[in-house]
């Protein structure tokens, strides 16, 4: 969310004792699970300076699990297919276009790096 002279300093990494999963947020930020949505039961786990490489590291974790949630769902999908409800609607096909997409920004995120900036104004952006 943006706000005014919104500048925070630390990433720090919550366990949620809910559900198991870690979540990362800044310091200016209500501690909140991404997964359960749970605000109370976490622990800090880690924390770090809010920093570019800080970003593309959670970037990097969320992708993954984003990844392996779409495996399984795959792995779990009904492959009865007489029994579909609505024939118009193909949800295998549909889940292997979003797979498809997630790994093109799994691969986008994995492959980020982190230039320093050069002042040239002329320089094309490679994204
Ligand atoms: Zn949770």
């Amino acid at each position: 969310m943006a706000r005014k002279n919104y500048k925070p300093k630390y990433i720090i990494t919550y366990q949620c004792l809910n559900c198991g999963f870690d979540f990362a947020l800044t310091e200016k930020e209500k501690p909140k699970c991404f997964y359960c949505e749970s605000t109370e039961n976490y622990i800090v786990i880690k924390k770090e300076k809010f920093t570019p490489q800080a970003i593309v590291n959670r970037l990097r974790i969320s992708t993954d699990r984003m990844m392996e949630a779409l495996k399984g769902a795959w792995q779990c999908r009904p492959k009865d297919t007489d029994k579909k409800i609505d024939k118009d609607f193909d949800g295998e096909k549909l889940l292997l276009e979003v797979m498809a997409k997630a790994k093109k920004l799994k691969d986008k995120i994995q492959s980020l790096k982190l230039e320093k900036k050069i002042k040239n104004k002329n320089r094309h952006k490679t994204f």
